[in-house]
Parts: structure tokens; C-alpha cells; sequence
């Protein structure tokens, strides 16, 4: 196919749409095991005139044992989407509407956002674990590494013996590659690779089902991000919980996700599996992230980046919100925005875009329908 000029484009961009929106399903592999169900949640901070929306409608589903990436630049919704999912939202955000579905392991369901203080604090500290972003930078400077661990441990497991307690921190600090005998370290004496080792290792301390970390090797050199994410896939292989991985580096989920998720303004736009969403991006802003940052690994690539910023939130673009920044921008996206949906140009098993380019096969540029 040749590339089209933009005028083509928007010549073939003014033909009438297809009806109909296909409805999209979770991928197949994961309909029959899905251990978190977000179904049209939405978020804004502040109140009344002042309020902004920081998350539309957005659905996502999590399966039993995978590794789910969500990628965007700062801004773009992905802290709010896993901090209202897990209630976890510090005012002023409030979410608006939406459902989260968590599956205990027992195939016990429950509504996230509509338990109380008490239930939820029941299924969260047991099932659902999450690192916080700097979370290495919140181990307490004047305790030992074993008296941190010992605290977090026998505030949930009340019952156990000192015994008990000082075996099962031997064991997670064993279990994320750090010998038993730097327990006694004070956090200064840690490298910053291992002080997020050991965040990790109090996050496993009561086996979730689900672990959220967001963005968990931000500040560390990319010798010691690769080990991480290599560690956590191992961790996922012995003890089969989710996670759900959020970074601005879209590069290093190719080395640790299944599948990932690229957010933009509060939407997500385009999702699918990570081999295929990195080596075929099929939309415009996914393609600009995959190149504003090197790979962890293979040949070099020339780093253009995307042209501009992200919207501001209380003042976001008609249309499609990429439109601004975006190379293959037509007349119809500056007034109709696109729903997230199989492309109808391109179907894909588990891929999904929102994408005007994806109406008519021969709107697509070569770029994004290889
Ligand atoms: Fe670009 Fe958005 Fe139009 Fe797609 S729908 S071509 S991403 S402006």
C-alpha cells in the first residue's frame, strides 16, 4: 500500500462511518479467568465548575497469573485508573461512575466500589498489594530492614509466633534474590535496586492475588530495571498472582508484560498483546511513545519522540484528544471522537484502537498497518 497524502486521507475520512460499533469483548484467553473486571470507570478531581475529568469511561480487564502493562506519559490517567480501582484515590478525586469486579481465588466476587471501609480493608490488604511510585524512598531511615518487615507482617498476621514472623521475612527477602542476612541493614546500607526489592517483598508479604506497581524501577539505572522485571516475572511464575505493571516507558514492558494498554487523556486507546503492540502499533500516539524511548535490548533506534504535551485536563481538545499532536490528523478528528474498538480495517485477535485511520483500510498509512 502507498502512503496517502493528508489531503487523501481527509478526502477519504468525509465518506460516510460504519454504523455500527462493534462492542468489544475481553480478549478470549482471559474471559474465563479474569481475577479484576473495571467496567466504564470514571474519575474527576475537584468539584462542581472547577472539576476536571481525569478518567472516561474506561473498561479493562486483568486475567488470573498475568502481567498487564498500562503506558502513557505522566498525566494521562494511569495512577488514577489503579488508585480508584483499588479506592485508593486521595481526595480530590472522585470517582463517578463505573463497577470494579475483584474474583477471589474461591470464585468469590466482590464489587470494589461498593463494599464498606470494613469489607474492603478485609479483601484489600489480603488479595490486592500495591508499590507505590518512590515506594523504595518510604522504608524508615533509623530501623533495621527486619524490624520494617517484622512490623508490616505481624500487623497482618497478628496470630503468628516471633518465630513465625522472623521465618517469613527470611523468606521474602529470599524470595526477591536478597540474602537473609541483610534483614539486619539499615535502608541506607541497601543499594536503591534492593530498597525497591524490599518494598516488593512486603507487597508479597500476604500472597495477593493482585499486585500493583507503579512505576516501581522509575529512579533506578536500566541494569537494575531489567533485573527487576526479570524478578517479577519469576515471582509470577512460582506464585501466580496478576500485575498490573504501570510505567511512561512502553520499551520496558515488552520485557515483562503479556499484554498492555496505552492510555491518553483519561481513555484508553489502544491495547492488545505486547509482542504484536510493539512491533505493530496501531495507533498514532502508541507509535510516537514506542519511539521516545530506546530498547532495553536489540539494535539501536533513532528516538523521535511525539511533538508537544499532553492535554491539559480541564481544557481537552474536541475529537480525538490527540489530534493536536498527531501527524495523520484528519477533518473528522477534530469534531467526532473515536471509540475503542477491533479495528474494522485491521482485525486483530485481542487488539483494540481508537482510531479514526482504522475505518478504511486504505486510510491507514504504511507505518501503522504492517
Ligand atoms: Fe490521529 Fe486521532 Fe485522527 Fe487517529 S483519530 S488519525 S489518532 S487524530
Amino acid at each position: 500500500m502507498t502512503t496517502q497524502t493528508r489531503q487523501e486521507r481527509a478526502e477519504r475520512s468525509s465518506r460516510p462511518s460504519r454504523p455500527e460499533v462493534r462492542v468489544v469483548p475481553p480478549p478470549a484467553q482471559l474471559a474465563d479467568d479474569l481475577v479484576l473486571d473495571i467496567r466504564e470507570l470514571s474519575v474527576q478531581y475537584g468539584y462542581g465548575e472547577n472539576a476536571v475529568q481525569a478518567l472516561k469511561g474506561v473498561s479493562l480487564q486483568l486475567g488470573r497469573g498475568e502481567i498487564l502493562g498500562l503506558a502513557g506519559e505522566s498525566g494521562c490517567g494511569k495512577s488514577t485508573l489503579a488508585y480508584a480501582a483499588t479506592r485508593l484515590l486521595p481526595p480530590p478525586g472522585v470517582i463517578t461512575g463505573g463497577e470494579v469486579h475483584f474474583r477471589a481465588v474461591d470464585g468469590q466476587e466482590h464489587e470494589l466500589l461498593s463494599l464498606s471501609d470494613n469489607e474492603l480493608r478485609a479483601v484489600r490488604w489480603s488479595d490486592l498489594a500495591i508499590v507505590f511510585q518512590g515506594a523504595m524512598n518510604s522504608l524508615n531511615p533509623v530501623y533495621r530492614i527486619s524490624r520494617q518487615i517484622l512490623d508490616a507482617i505481624q500487623v497482618h498476621r497478628p496470630t503468628w509466633s516471633s518465630k513465625q514472623r522472623q521465618d517469613r521475612a527470611k523468606e521474602l527477602m529470599q524470595l526477591v534474590g536478597i540474602p537473609a542476612e541483610r534483614l539486619r541493614a539499615f535502608p541506607h546500607q541497601l543499594s536503591g535496586g534492593m530498597r525497591q526489592r524490599v518494598m516488593i517483598a512486603m507487597a508479597l508479604a500476604l500472597e495477593p492475588q493482585i499486585l500493583i506497581m507503579d512505576e516501581p524501577t522509575t529512579a533506578l539505572d536500566v541494569v537494575m530495571q531489567r533485573q527487576i522485571v526479570e524478578q517479577i516475572v519469576q515471582l509470577r511464575d512460582r506464585m501466580g498472582f496478576s500485575v498490573i505493571f504501570i510505567t511512561h516507558d512502553v520499551s520496558l514492558l515488552i520485557e515483562i508484560a503479556d499484554r498492555i494498554a496505552i492510555m491518553y487523556a483519561g481513555e484508553i486507546i489502544e491495547q492488545g498483546p505486547a509482542e504484536e503492540l510493539y512491533r505493530r502499533p496501531r495507533h498514532p500516539y502508541t507509535r510516537g511513545l514506542l519511539k521516545s524511548f530506546p530498547p532495553l535490548k536489540g539494535p539501536k533506534t533513532e528516538l523521535t519522540g511525539i511533538p508537544g504535551s499532553p492535554p491539559d485536563l480541564a481544557n481537552l481538545p474536541t475529537g480525538c484528544k490527540f489530534h493536536p499532536r498527531c501527524p495523520f490528523a484528519m477533518e473528522k478528528c477534530v469534531t467526532v471522537e473515536p471509540v475503542l474498538q477491533i479495528s474494522p480495517a485491521k482485525p486483530e485477535p485481542g487488539r483494540t484502537v481508537a482510531c479514526w485511520l482504522h475505518e478504511d483500510e486504505a486510510l491507514l498509512p504504511q507505518e501503522l498497518a504492517r
